[in-house]
Protein backbone atom coordinates (compact mmCIF):
# COMPACT_ATOMS: atom_id res chain seq x y z
CA UNK A 1 0.00 0.00 0.00
CA UNK A 2 1.29 3.59 -1.16
CA UNK A 3 0.28 6.57 1.03
CA UNK A 4 0.17 10.20 -0.19
CA UNK A 5 -0.68 12.54 2.97
CA UNK A 6 0.12 15.02 5.17
CA UNK A 7 -0.48 15.59 8.52
CA UNK A 8 -4.21 17.59 8.87
CA UNK A 9 -6.11 16.49 5.41
CA UNK A 10 -9.43 15.43 5.69
CA UNK A 11 -11.35 12.95 3.42
CA UNK A 12 -14.83 14.00 3.25
CA UNK A 13 -16.32 10.87 1.24
CA UNK A 14 -15.19 7.20 1.29
CA UNK A 15 -16.98 3.82 1.29
CA UNK A 16 -15.16 1.61 3.87
CA UNK A 17 -17.17 -1.47 3.04
CA UNK A 18 -17.16 -1.22 -0.31
CA UNK A 19 -12.91 -1.06 0.69
CA UNK A 20 -13.81 -3.92 2.41
CA UNK A 21 -15.62 -5.80 -0.02
CA UNK A 22 -12.68 -5.74 -2.65
CA UNK A 23 -10.04 -7.24 -0.52
CA UNK A 24 -8.87 -4.49 1.66
CA UNK A 25 -7.52 -4.60 4.69
CA UNK A 26 -9.24 -1.28 5.20
CA UNK A 27 -8.96 -1.33 9.14
CA UNK A 28 -5.25 -1.63 8.41
CA UNK A 29 -5.46 0.75 5.71
CA UNK A 30 -7.11 3.64 8.11
CA UNK A 31 -5.08 2.81 10.80
CA UNK A 32 -2.11 3.70 8.36
CA UNK A 33 -3.41 6.84 7.30
CA UNK A 34 -4.34 8.23 10.64
CA UNK A 35 -0.41 7.66 11.42
CA UNK A 36 0.19 9.46 8.57
CA UNK A 37 -1.59 12.67 8.82
CA UNK A 38 -5.71 11.50 7.90
CA UNK A 39 -7.31 14.17 10.69
CA UNK A 40 -11.00 13.17 9.44
CA UNK A 41 -13.37 11.71 6.81
CA UNK A 42 -16.84 10.82 6.42
CA UNK A 43 -17.52 7.13 6.10
CA UNK A 44 -20.56 7.19 3.73
CA UNK A 45 -23.53 5.17 3.59
CA UNK A 46 -25.63 3.63 0.49
CA UNK A 47 -28.33 1.55 2.18
CA UNK A 48 -29.53 1.80 5.93
CA UNK A 49 -29.12 -1.70 6.10
CA UNK A 50 -25.26 -0.68 5.76
CA UNK A 51 -24.46 1.25 8.93
CA UNK A 52 -24.22 -1.29 11.45
CA UNK A 53 -21.66 -3.19 9.93
CA UNK A 54 -19.77 0.00 9.26
CA UNK A 55 -20.02 1.35 12.75
CA UNK A 56 -18.74 -1.71 14.47
CA UNK A 57 -15.52 -2.07 11.45
CA UNK A 58 -14.77 1.47 12.23
CA UNK A 59 -15.43 1.60 16.08
CA UNK A 60 -11.98 2.65 16.80
CA UNK A 61 -11.72 5.58 14.74
CA UNK A 62 -13.27 8.64 16.61
CA UNK A 63 -12.01 10.91 14.01
CA UNK A 64 -14.00 8.71 11.43
CA UNK A 65 -18.04 10.04 11.19
CA UNK A 66 -20.52 7.90 9.60
CA UNK A 67 -23.19 9.13 7.29
CA UNK A 68 -26.24 6.96 6.30
CA UNK A 69 -28.55 7.36 3.40
CA UNK A 70 -30.60 5.14 0.02
CA UNK A 71 -28.25 6.15 -2.74
CA UNK A 72 -30.44 6.77 -5.78
CA UNK A 73 -30.32 3.02 -7.03
CA UNK A 74 -32.77 1.73 -3.60
CA UNK A 75 -35.07 3.02 -5.83
CA UNK A 76 -35.18 -0.27 -7.00
CA UNK A 77 -35.49 -2.57 -3.78
CA UNK A 78 -38.32 -0.26 -2.49
CA UNK A 79 -41.08 2.27 -2.66
CA UNK A 80 -40.08 5.57 -1.45
CA UNK A 81 -42.44 5.27 2.15
CA UNK A 82 -40.83 2.12 2.89
CA UNK A 83 -37.41 3.25 1.76
CA UNK A 84 -37.48 6.57 4.17
CA UNK A 85 -39.53 4.86 7.04
CA UNK A 86 -36.25 2.15 7.08
CA UNK A 87 -34.24 5.39 7.21
CA UNK A 88 -35.89 7.08 9.89
CA UNK A 89 -35.96 4.19 11.95
CA UNK A 90 -32.18 4.17 11.79
CA UNK A 91 -32.27 7.27 12.24
CA UNK A 92 -33.51 7.36 15.65
CA UNK A 93 -31.75 4.57 16.52
CA UNK A 94 -28.31 5.88 16.19
CA UNK A 95 -28.12 9.64 15.31
CA UNK A 96 -25.24 9.48 12.14
CA UNK A 97 -23.24 12.48 11.76
CA UNK A 98 -25.21 13.27 8.17
CA UNK A 99 -27.73 11.76 5.80
CA UNK A 100 -26.22 10.66 2.90
CA UNK A 101 -25.09 9.45 0.08
CA UNK A 102 -28.69 10.84 -1.44
CA UNK A 103 -29.37 12.53 -4.97
CA UNK A 104 -29.74 11.84 -8.69
CA UNK A 105 -28.20 9.43 -11.46
CA UNK A 106 -29.40 10.12 -14.41
CA UNK A 107 -26.63 7.71 -16.19
CA UNK A 108 -27.83 4.61 -14.62
CA UNK A 109 -31.31 5.66 -14.45
CA UNK A 110 -31.75 3.90 -11.45
CA UNK A 111 -35.59 2.86 -10.96
CA UNK A 112 -37.66 5.80 -12.56
CA UNK A 113 -36.60 9.65 -12.08
CA UNK A 114 -40.05 10.03 -10.52
CA UNK A 115 -38.81 7.23 -7.41
CA UNK A 116 -35.47 9.22 -7.62
CA UNK A 117 -36.56 13.15 -7.33
CA UNK A 118 -39.02 11.88 -4.33
CA UNK A 119 -36.72 9.79 -2.36
CA UNK A 120 -34.45 12.63 -2.65
CA UNK A 121 -36.55 15.18 -2.24
CA UNK A 122 -37.64 12.93 1.20
CA UNK A 123 -34.40 12.58 2.62
CA UNK A 124 -33.49 15.96 2.33
CA UNK A 125 -36.88 16.27 4.60
CA UNK A 126 -35.23 14.45 6.57
CA UNK A 127 -32.14 15.49 7.01
CA UNK A 128 -33.83 18.71 7.88
CA UNK A 129 -36.17 17.58 10.73
CA UNK A 130 -33.31 15.35 12.63
CA UNK A 131 -30.68 18.59 11.60
CA UNK A 132 -28.05 16.79 9.74
CA UNK A 133 -25.97 18.17 6.97
CA UNK A 134 -26.78 16.26 3.20
CA UNK A 135 -24.10 14.04 1.41
CA UNK A 136 -25.25 14.80 -2.55
CA UNK A 137 -24.40 12.08 -5.33
CA UNK A 138 -25.27 14.35 -8.45
CA UNK A 139 -24.71 11.93 -11.93
CA UNK A 140 -25.83 13.89 -15.05
CA UNK A 141 -28.58 15.64 -13.07
CA UNK A 142 -27.52 18.92 -12.84
CA UNK A 143 -30.91 21.23 -13.42
CA UNK A 144 -32.87 18.58 -11.21
CA UNK A 145 -30.88 18.91 -8.59
CA UNK A 146 -30.89 22.26 -8.60
CA UNK A 147 -34.52 22.35 -8.59
CA UNK A 148 -34.75 20.24 -5.77
CA UNK A 149 -32.37 21.86 -3.51
CA UNK A 150 -34.41 24.95 -4.20
CA UNK A 151 -37.73 23.64 -3.54
CA UNK A 152 -35.96 21.40 -0.39
CA UNK A 153 -33.29 23.26 1.12
CA UNK A 154 -30.88 21.56 3.61
CA UNK A 155 -31.32 23.31 6.55
CA UNK A 156 -28.19 21.83 7.98
CA UNK A 157 -25.60 22.39 4.97
CA UNK A 158 -24.04 19.58 3.24
CA UNK A 159 -21.79 18.60 0.08
CA UNK A 160 -22.28 17.90 -3.24
CA UNK A 161 -19.86 15.53 -3.40
CA UNK A 162 -17.20 14.55 -6.50
CA UNK A 163 -18.20 17.35 -8.07
CA UNK A 164 -17.62 17.19 -11.94
CA UNK A 165 -20.34 19.48 -13.54
CA UNK A 166 -19.63 23.04 -14.75
CA UNK A 167 -18.57 26.00 -13.33
CA UNK A 168 -22.59 27.33 -13.55
CA UNK A 169 -23.62 24.34 -11.18
CA UNK A 170 -20.70 24.75 -8.56
CA UNK A 171 -21.99 28.85 -8.27
CA UNK A 172 -25.61 27.53 -7.66
CA UNK A 173 -24.51 25.33 -5.28
CA UNK A 174 -22.47 27.46 -3.50
CA UNK A 175 -24.41 30.09 -3.60
CA UNK A 176 -27.22 27.66 -2.10
CA UNK A 177 -24.90 27.37 0.92
CA UNK A 178 -23.73 23.98 0.48
CA UNK A 179 -20.18 22.51 0.05
CA UNK A 180 -18.12 21.51 -3.05
CA UNK A 181 -15.99 18.17 -2.71
CA UNK A 182 -13.82 17.56 -5.31
CA UNK A 183 -12.34 13.72 -6.20
CA UNK A 184 -9.11 12.23 -7.76
CA UNK A 185 -10.98 13.22 -11.15
CA UNK A 186 -9.52 16.67 -10.48
CA UNK A 187 -6.34 15.15 -11.30
CA UNK A 188 -7.14 13.85 -14.12
CA UNK A 189 -5.19 14.95 -17.45
CA UNK A 190 -7.87 15.65 -19.41
CA UNK A 191 -10.06 17.72 -16.88
CA UNK A 192 -9.00 21.40 -17.09
CA UNK A 193 -12.24 22.20 -17.16
CA UNK A 194 -13.06 21.04 -13.85
CA UNK A 195 -9.75 22.46 -12.72
CA UNK A 196 -10.82 25.91 -14.32
CA UNK A 197 -14.34 25.48 -12.14
CA UNK A 198 -12.41 25.11 -9.03
CA UNK A 199 -10.15 28.00 -9.42
CA UNK A 200 -13.06 30.35 -9.19
CA UNK A 201 -14.82 29.19 -6.53
CA UNK A 202 -14.27 30.51 -3.05
CA UNK A 203 -11.86 28.34 -1.03
CA UNK A 204 -14.52 28.69 1.95
CA UNK A 205 -16.90 26.43 0.54
CA UNK A 206 -14.53 23.78 -1.05
CA UNK A 207 -13.41 20.30 1.22
CA UNK A 208 -11.99 17.06 -0.61
CA UNK A 209 -12.44 13.50 -0.44
CA UNK A 210 -10.91 10.45 -1.85
CA UNK A 211 -14.22 8.56 -3.08
CA UNK A 212 -12.46 5.30 -2.05
CA UNK A 213 -11.86 2.41 -3.78
CA UNK A 214 -13.33 4.42 -6.24
CA UNK A 215 -11.82 6.90 -8.37
CA UNK A 216 -8.38 6.75 -8.04
CA UNK A 217 -6.32 9.77 -8.62
CA UNK A 218 -4.09 10.33 -12.15
CA UNK A 219 -0.83 8.61 -10.10
CA UNK A 220 -2.25 5.41 -8.94
CA UNK A 221 -5.05 4.93 -11.73
CA UNK A 222 -6.00 1.29 -12.23
CA UNK A 223 -5.50 0.50 -8.19
CA UNK A 224 -7.99 0.62 -5.92
CA UNK A 225 -8.50 3.92 -4.17
CA UNK A 226 -7.76 4.81 -0.27
CA UNK A 227 -8.42 7.55 1.96
CA UNK A 228 -4.28 8.05 2.33
CA UNK A 229 -4.26 8.83 -1.49
CA UNK A 230 -6.43 12.21 -0.63
CA UNK A 231 -2.98 14.30 -1.00
CA UNK A 232 -2.62 13.78 -4.54
CA UNK A 233 -5.75 15.75 -5.12
CA UNK A 234 -4.92 18.20 -2.34
CA UNK A 235 -1.56 18.85 -4.19
CA UNK A 236 -3.76 19.79 -7.92
CA UNK A 237 -6.00 21.95 -5.92
CA UNK A 238 -3.25 23.53 -4.34
CA UNK A 239 -1.38 24.12 -7.40
CA UNK A 240 -4.95 25.36 -9.11
CA UNK A 241 -5.55 28.06 -6.19
CA UNK A 242 -2.01 29.36 -6.23
CA UNK A 243 -1.99 28.73 -2.37
CA UNK A 244 0.27 26.84 -0.01
CA UNK A 245 -0.50 23.29 0.69
CA UNK A 246 -0.64 24.63 4.90
CA UNK A 247 -3.11 26.80 4.26
CA UNK A 248 -5.02 24.68 2.34
CA UNK A 249 -4.90 22.10 4.52
CA UNK A 250 -6.03 24.36 7.62
CA UNK A 251 -9.11 25.93 5.01
CA UNK A 252 -10.53 22.72 4.19
CA UNK A 253 -10.13 21.36 7.68
CA UNK A 254 -12.04 24.82 8.82
CA UNK A 255 -14.70 23.69 6.49
CA UNK A 256 -15.19 20.83 7.77
CA UNK A 257 -15.23 21.77 11.07
CA UNK A 258 -17.99 24.19 10.84
CA UNK A 259 -20.13 21.99 8.85
CA UNK A 260 -20.11 18.89 11.14
CA UNK A 261 -19.70 21.12 14.00
CA UNK A 262 -16.81 18.90 15.48
CA UNK A 263 -15.05 18.10 18.42
CA UNK A 264 -12.50 15.69 17.59
ZN1 LIG B 1 -19.92 7.67 -2.83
Amino acid sequence: MDFHISQGMIDTHFHASVMEGKGMNTVLVLRQAVNSGLAGGIDIGLTPSDFLGRKRLLKDFPSILLSAGCYPSETERADTDSLLSELEKLLEAENPSALGEIGLDWHWDYGSRKQQKDLFAGQIALANKYNLPVLIHNREADADIIDILTAVPPKAGGILHCFSSPYETARKIVDSGLYISFAGNLTYKKNDSLRIAASKLPLDRIVLETDSPYLSPQKRRGKPNHPGHIGYTYEVLAEVLKIEMEDLIIRVDRNFRKLFNSGF
